[in-house]
């Protein structure tokens, strides 16, 4: 089930929501739409379920359009709305039903989907009880087995952990991980580490627009560009301070705060100062103690491109 959205636009009064994005999302993949809050991503999710319609532009899933076949697309799509909106003074299980047939699901199919996701979902212990009497994580679990009670073949999920405590999120993220094997599945988070632990791909969304888009890999290695190094040298931090300034290879060298003898070091463009610096303390003789490649975090792209 291959998504295709397309110069999508949506405008509140002035402001634009979403402002003319296209991207593509073949057929299994799980792509994480991160952003801060704010940038677009529930109502891009909203466009994409059908919920709302756009300003302009078009999405289809497998060639059908949001504007000529948003029944068909409803089908196929689980939707886990942002808050996730359940109706609270109901059993599970009588939600559960109430949804399947909301969805169409044919009448002799509803037990067995509906033991399906229980199962699949683990609220086995919990079946019996109305769904105020759960906690959080188990109203989240709700949720995700409303979204797939029709089998859909895509899963959309609207920042499917937020409010949930650790321990939790690492039972959510894990169902995920599990239901991307066989679905495709787009989430959204403002939280790095949580589309990085469960996602393929990242679109990183700012103010209604893609500024970014690849594995975490290639994000953090578009942005890596120059060399950084930390380094330890015993000898005196003034001298070594000024010699490493410098090298030919250097562009920038500073002190690390409280810590007598560490520098970073970056390097200019497309070079590296470590046999330079190896060097350097051997021609001295200074004791080099420790000179490592610090990896540019993901957090600092993302902070970079969301400003
Ligand atoms: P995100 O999910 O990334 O936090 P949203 O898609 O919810 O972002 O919101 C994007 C922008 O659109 C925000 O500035 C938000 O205030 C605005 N917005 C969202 N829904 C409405 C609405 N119903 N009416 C007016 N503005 C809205
Ligand atoms: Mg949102």
């Amino acid at each position: 089930m291959s998504i295709v959205v397309e110069n999508l636009t949506k405008k509140y009064g002035e402001q634009k929501a979403v402002n003319d994005i296209s991207f593509e999302i073949k057929t299994g993949e799980v792509v994480g739409f991160l952003g801060p809050n704010g940038a677009g991503k529930s109502t891009t999710m909203k466009i994409i379920t059908c919920f709302m319609a756009p300003t302009s532009g078009d999405v289809r899933l497998d060639n059908e359009s949001i504007h000529t076949h948003p029944e068909e697309i409803k089908k196929k799509i689980g939707y886990l709305p942002e808050n996730n909106p359940l109706y609270l003074d109901m059993p599970i299980v009588e939600y559960l039903r109430f949804t399947a047939e909301v969805q169409g699901v044919p009448k002799n199919l509803i037990p067995g989907r509906i033991s399906d996701m229980i199962d699949r979902c683990g609220l086995d212990r919990e079946k019996h009880k109305n769904i105020n009497e759960l906690s959080k994580g188990y109203r989240q679990r709700v949720g995700l087995a409303q979204a797939m009670i029709h089998d859909p073949e895509v899963l959309v999920l609207d920042e499917p952990t937020t409010g949930l405590d650790p321990n939790q999120i690492v039972e959510i993220r894990k169902l995920i991980k599990d239901l991307g094997k066989e679905k495709t599945v787009i989430l959204s988070s403002h939280i790095l580490s949580e589309v990085e632990a469960t996602c393929d791909r990242i679109l990183i969304i700012n103010r209604g627009r893609i500024v970014a888009d690849g594995t975490s890999d290639t994000l953090r290695s578009q942005a890596q560009g120059q060399e950084l190094l930390k380094i330890n040298i015993e000898a005196a931090p003034d001298a070594v301070e000024a010699a490493v300034r410098g090298l030919a290879t250097v562009e920038k060298i500073s002190a690390v705060d409280g810590k007598e003898g560490w520098f970073n070091v970056q390097s200019k463009p497309d070079s590296s100062s470590r046999k330079e610096i190896f060097d350097l303390c051997v021609k001295n003789k200074w004791y080099l103690m420790e000179m490592t490649g610090l990896e540019t975090r993901l957090e600092d792209v993302f902070q970079k491109l969301t400003k």
